[in-house]
C-alpha cells in the first residue's frame, strides 16, 4: 500500500540542457521514510482534469526525510517534463511511494554500479548509504553519458572518489570521438562508447566479473542489454545482478 505525500517545489536547478534537479519539502506528513534506490510517483494533473503519474528515483539520501531530490530528464513535450519545467517555486505537488525493489543487498562482494542518463539518480542515494558506512565493500561506477555537455555531478563524484579509496568511477561518453573536449586533469575519469566498453577493460585488467555484485539502472533497453551481456557472455549469476528499468 503506498503513501500520499502532499510537498512543496523548493529548488530547480539546471544540471545540463535537458537535466534539472528538483528538490521537494514534505508538507503532509511532514517525513517520507524510504530505502535508498526507491522511488515516487509524482502525480501530474492534466487538462481535461485526469491525472497522470510519473515515477522517479529519489537521488538525495535517506537519512533526510524532510525533503527528497530527483533528477529529471526533460523529455520535449513530455507530461512530467512539461509540468516540472513550469511549475513555480513554491507549488504544491502530490506524490505516492516510496515504492521499488532496487535497494543495497547485504553482500560481502565488491558492487558495479552501471548507470545511463538520469539512471544516476538512485545510484547517488546508494552511493551516499555506502558513504557514511565506510564502504564496506569497494565500489565501481560506470555511468553512460551521450556527450560532454551531459555531464553533471562531477566535482562530487571526483571528491568522493579522493575521500574514499574503496569508490571509482568512469564516465562513458557514447557520441564523442575524441576526449578532447574533456580538461585534462579529469580525463583519466573519462572513456569513449558505451558503458560496456568499461566492462571489457576490467576484464582485461584481471576482474572476475561473476565475483561482483551489480546494480543497473537507466534506460529500458540498456538495462535489457547490459543484464543479458552480464549473465550469457560474463557468466554472473542472474541473482547478483539487481536492477531498475526507466
Ligand atoms: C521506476 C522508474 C524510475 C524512474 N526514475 C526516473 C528518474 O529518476 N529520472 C528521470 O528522468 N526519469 C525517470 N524515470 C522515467 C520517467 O518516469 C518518465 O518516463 C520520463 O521522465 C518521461 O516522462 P515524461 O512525462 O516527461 O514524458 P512522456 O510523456 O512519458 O513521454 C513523451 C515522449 O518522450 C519519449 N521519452 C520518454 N522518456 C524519454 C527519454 N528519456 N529520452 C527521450 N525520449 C523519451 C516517450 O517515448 C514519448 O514519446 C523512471 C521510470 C521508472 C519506471
Amino acid at each position: 500500500m503506498l503513501n500520499h505525500y502532499q510537498t512543496n517545489l523548493v529548488e530547480r536547478k539546471a544540471l545540463t540542457n535537458d537535466v534539472i534537479r528538483c528538490r521537494f519539502q514534505l508538507t503532509s506528513p511532514a517525513h517520507l521514510a524510504f530505502c535508498a534506490g526507491q522511488y515516487v510517483i509524482m502525480e501530474v494533473p492534466q487538462p481535461d482534469g485526469a491525472l497522470a503519474r510519473r515515477l522517479y528515483s529519489i537521488a538525495s539520501a535517506e537519512t533526510t526525510t524532510d525533503r527528497f531530490d530527483l533528477l529529471v530528464k526533460l523529455v520535449p513535450n513530455g507530461a512530467g517534463s512539461v509540468y516540472l519545467r513550469g511549475l513555480a517555486i513554491g507549488a504544491s505537488v502530490n506524490f505516492q511511494g516510496p515504492a521499488g525493489q532496487f535497494y543495497l543487498r547485504d553482500s560481502h562482494r565488491p558492487k558495479l554500479f552501471l548507470a545511463t542518463g538520469t539512471g544516476i539518480a538512485p545510484m547517488l542515494a546508494l552511493l551516499e548509504k555506502l558513504r557514511v558506512t565506510g564502504f564496506p565493500t569497494p565500489v565501481k561506477l560506470l555511468w553512460g553519458l551521450a556527450t560532454i555537455k551531459d555531464v553533471f555531478y562531477l566535482a562530487e563524484l571526483k571528491q568522493l572518489k579522493q575521500t574514499d579509496a574503496r569508490f571509482d568511477f568512469q564516465i562513458y561518453l557514447s557520441r564523442e570521438t575524441s576526449l578532447a573536449a574533456v580538461s585534462e586533469p579529469d580525463r583519466p575519469d573519462f572513456g569513449l562508447g558505451h558503458i560496456d566498453v568499461g566492462l571489457k577493460s576490467l576484464v582485461m585488467s584481471g576482474s572476475v566479473l561473476g565475483e561482483h555484485d551489480y546494480y543497473l539502472c537507466g534506460r529500458r533497453e540498456m538495462v535489457e542489454t547490459m543484464r543479458q551481456t552480464l549473465t550469457d557472455q560474463y557468466r554472473v549469476p542472474p541473482g547478483q545482478v539487481y536492477f531498475e528499468k526507466y
